[in-house]
């Protein structure tokens, strides 16, 4: 059996991956729901792949990993956007940084790009800093949902026979005849001939149950705003230029038509610090209005959040089998989302095959496709009357902010989601202006319904988040 400890974004894209190959694929998630950890508090940026350090793995495998997600849009039905991006000079000094980007370009071998005079680059961003002078234009960066691709990898790996288990945290490994003997938090023990580590911030913690010593990971912070639909601020993602740590405060369009501006970057002490500040949603909104000035932050805001960047003082992913022959899959950091397909490619065909010498054959039974739930709203009027045809809950809307029907909450169920927040990322549902005030009790009702859990029992994600915390009379 191979072992896949940590079910995000790359987690679940290296069991997939595997299981192209190999159908005894394990992935164990200690949290209750898939996609949860760093893959669902960040930018969502298909980055193109030209600002990173020429000769690091990162570079090397994020326009790989760009490139990839036209394929893994296909296959595992995600919604893949690709608005374009502009590295925006506000002034002299920047000017002269787009040529650093040009070059840095060239040593990455992205050649999608254009530099972008004044008027050109109005014409495509009208609602920019008027100061703007010139921009770097990559065509291929784009948005996506992290969280879903994570949901859809792990999908794909149950369609072909793998396995998903939740609320698996790994907390103790023995050596057994050539084995590894994994045990469980809560008490369970299973046996695995190859492990892979995508423990995502505890990826460090994770190593050391193998005797294995990866860099040290430390949380880096990125706080946001996300802002609603209902103004038109830009086109495309909006980047000033980076520094040497991050890629700096954006203005990003989301898959579903509203927008984040974020993220900061500052060291915190612990890998559960999610809190936003006053201090880091003032820096979010003093330089986002430097690139676009007619963001409203007093009437527009839909919620603020804080997502936590695995660094390590290397700046690099590490990526390498250690001492136990366990391979380690750590510091991922930004632009993990974009490298992880990647990522997968480069430890089942570099690292298992070439380096672990372990031959492995493409499944002939294997399945590539994965349905998605239908976002009826998003399809074409003959097919959802159809659909109402067939069953009137698809023509029920629960959620007014995102036009999500009762059919597609009723699926999220019956596909396993069993928390309000796993429904929430499957179809959309409470991610709006109303964050959930007119549907949390439905979902919660449509739960009990279809799985007979008590109301009480419902959690908004993960353990202690109840919603009732007493019997009610009827829901
Ligand atoms: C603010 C911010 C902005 C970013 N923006 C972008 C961007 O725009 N584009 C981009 O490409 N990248 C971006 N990134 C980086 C990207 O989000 C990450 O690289 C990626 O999500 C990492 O995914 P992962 O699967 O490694 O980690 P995770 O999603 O954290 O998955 C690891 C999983 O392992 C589980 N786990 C941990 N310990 C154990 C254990 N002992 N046993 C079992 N399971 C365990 C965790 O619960 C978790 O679910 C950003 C990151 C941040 C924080």
């Amino acid at each position: 059996m191979i072992a896949v400890i940590g079910g995000g974004i790359v987690g679940g894209l290296i069991a997939r991956e595997i299981n192209k190959y190999i159908e005894d694929v394990y992935l164990f998630e200690a949290k209750n729901s898939i996609g949860t950890g760093i893959t669902k508090g960040n930018s969502g940026i298909i980055h193109g792949g030209y600002d990173d350090p020429p000769g690091s793995l990162r570079a090397q495998l994020c326009y790989i990993g760009n490139q990839l997600y036209d394929e893994i849009s296909r296959e595992l039905s995600i919604e893949v956007r690709r608005i374009g991006s502009h590295v925006i000079a506000l002034d002299e000094s920047e000017l002269a940084k787009i040529n650093e980007l040009e070059e840095k370009a060239a040593k990455n071998n992205v050649k999608e790009y254009r530099i972008l005079e004044r008027n050109d680059l109005f014409d495509m961003e009208p609602n920019l800093n008027a100061d703007a002078l010139m921009s770097f234009y990559c065509p291929i960066a784009g948005v996506t949902e992290p969280w879903k691709v994570a949901m859809q990898s792990v999908k794909s790996v149950e369609l072909n026979g793998g396995k998903v288990l939740k609320n698996k945290k790994l907390v103790e490994v023995k050596r057994k005849d050539n084995k590894f003997e994994l045990s469980f938090e809560d008490g369970s023990v299973y046996t695995a001939d190859l492990v892979i580590n995508a423990a995502g911030l505890y990826a460090d913690e994770v190593a050391r149950l193998f005797g294995d010593e990866v860099p040290a990971i430390f949380p880096v912070k990125g706080e946001y705003f996300l802002l609603g639909k209902d103004v038109k601020y830009v086109n495309s993602v909006i980047f000033p230029m980076p520094s040497e740590l991050t890629k700096g405060c954006l203005v990003i369009p989301t898959v579903d038509g509203g927008y984040l501006a974020g993220p900061t970057a500052h060291e915190v002490k612990s890998k559960q610090d999610f809190s936003t500040t006053r201090d880091g949603l003032a820096e979010v909104k003093e330089k986002s209005l430097r690139l676009v000035p007619s963001l409203d932050f007093s009437r527009n805001v839909v919620k603020t959040f804080a997502g936590l960047r695995p660094e390590s003082r290397e700046k690099d992913f590490y990526i390498d089998i250690g001492k136990s022959s366990v391979i380690h899959v750590s510091g991922i950091r930004s632009p993990g989302l974009t490298a992880a397909p990647a990522i997968a490619r480069y430890v089942v065909e570099y690292l298992i095959q070439e380096k672990l010498h372990i031959n492995l054959e493409k499944r002939k039974d294997y399945i590539s496709h994965v349905e998605k739930i239908p976002h009826f709203v998003d399809t074409d009027y003959g097919y959802w009357v159809r659909a109402i045809e067939q069953d009137p809950e698809a023509g029920e809307i629960v959620c007014f902010c995102n036009e999500v029907t009762k059919r597609e909450i009723r699926e999220a169920i019956r596909n396993g989601a069993r928390t309000i927040d796993e429904v929430k990322f499957a179809t959309r549902i409470s991610f709006g202006e109303c964050q959930g005030s007119f549907c949390v009790s439905k979902i919660l009702k449509m739960i009990c319904e279809e799985t007979g859990l008590e109301p009480k029992d419902v959690l908004q994600n993960e353990k202690g988040s109840w919603i009732i915390d007493s019997e009610v009379r009827t829901i």
